[in-house]
């Protein structure tokens, strides 16, 4: 049996982007965390502003991948306070939605200043002249379930050893306790962990968190057995989301996540009402047919 279902993390309409349903890290642990925000992201695709700790946290990525295009000698804390204005400027011209985040576009010398605050936090943990990255910010895809689903999703960094050891290295930049999302992190890692053992048959000899507030390191060494088990999770939760599009039925899981949700309004959980399930033959190319679960 077929059924028209949404896409779970597919990023519909991205130029050179292959248009199948795929499902990012982002997306997965949305569902895990809450059926219903996955609903309202993915599905409903409500509009989010992004909030002051999400821009300085662009921002601060953005910085830290211009950072490695300079010579190795120049990466220095203050070569990458200089880049904060400039690349805030490059992302207002990019990024229409972050214009509305501070009046008449101007962001406020605390923005800046606390951007500056967290790239000094990256450079009490690691020094950029002393690294040779492979990649930046790269796109990593695979298929899994003999290609019934593709994951895929963007790595802040990749560093390759001359050995050919493969370490992933993600920024975290939130503003919030980091205990509330340790385990949503350490899921996103094992994710592209899985996708580039997959991917170049190498397992990643290390997936490094670093945390910029708090000047912190946590390095985790994944092994095959562990990444097998996770694929097999990630499979089910595909399924688990696509019953849950053909059912229409996406469930609130309150949490203290609930805190940095953008749509309480909107949640039952809260008193709010969603937003009828949208006909997805009415969204262009946000419909698909696959087969449906069991
Ligand atoms: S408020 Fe909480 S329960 Fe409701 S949609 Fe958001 S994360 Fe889910």
């Amino acid at each position: 049996m077929t059924v028209d279902v949404a896409v779970g993390g597919t990023v519909l309409g991205e130029p050179g982007v292959e248009h199948r349903p795929s499902l990012s890290p982002s997306r997965a642990a949305d569902f895990k965390t809450c059926p219903l925000l996955y609903r309202f992201r993915t599905i409903d695709r409500l509009p989010e502003q992004p909030t002051f700790d999400q821009a300085r946290g662009t921002l601060v990525h953005a910085v830290l991948e211009r950072l490695f295009d300079l010579p190795a000698a120049d990466r220095t804390v203050e070569q990458a306070a200089a880049l904060v204005e400039e690349q805030w400027q490059r992302l207002l011209e990019q990024q229409e939605e972050l214009t509305g985040l501070f009046a008449e576009g101007e962001p406020p010398e605390e923005f800046l200043t606390s951007a500056r605050s967290l790239l000094g936090g990256y450079f009490a943990v690691e020094d950029p002249r002393r690294l040779d990255p492979a990649e930046r910010e790269c796109l990593v895809t695979t298929e899994v379930d003999e290609g019934r689903l593709v994951l895929r999703g963007y790595v802040d960094r990749l560093d390759v050893s001359p050995a050919g050891d493969l370490r992933v290295v993600d920024y975290k930049t939130g503003g919030a306790p980091r205990e509330a999302f340790e385990a949503r992190a350490l899921f996103q890692l094992k994710f592209y962990a899985l996708v580039l053992w997959r991917t170049r048959g190498v397992v990643p000899r290390v997936l490094r968190l670093l945390y910029l507030k708090d000047a912190e390191a946590c390095d985790y060494t994944p092994d095959v057995e562990e990444l097998t088990r996770f694929e097999r999770t990630l499979i089910a939760l595909w399924a688990a989301i696509q019953k849950a599009t053909a059912d229409k039925d996406f469930r609130p899981r309150p949490s203290r996540l609930c805190g940095w949700c953008a749509h309480q309004a909107l949640c039952p959980a809260y008193d709010g009402t969603p937003p009828p399930f949208p006909d997805l033959r009415e969204i262009p190319g946000s419909a698909i047919t696959v087969d449906a679960p069991d």
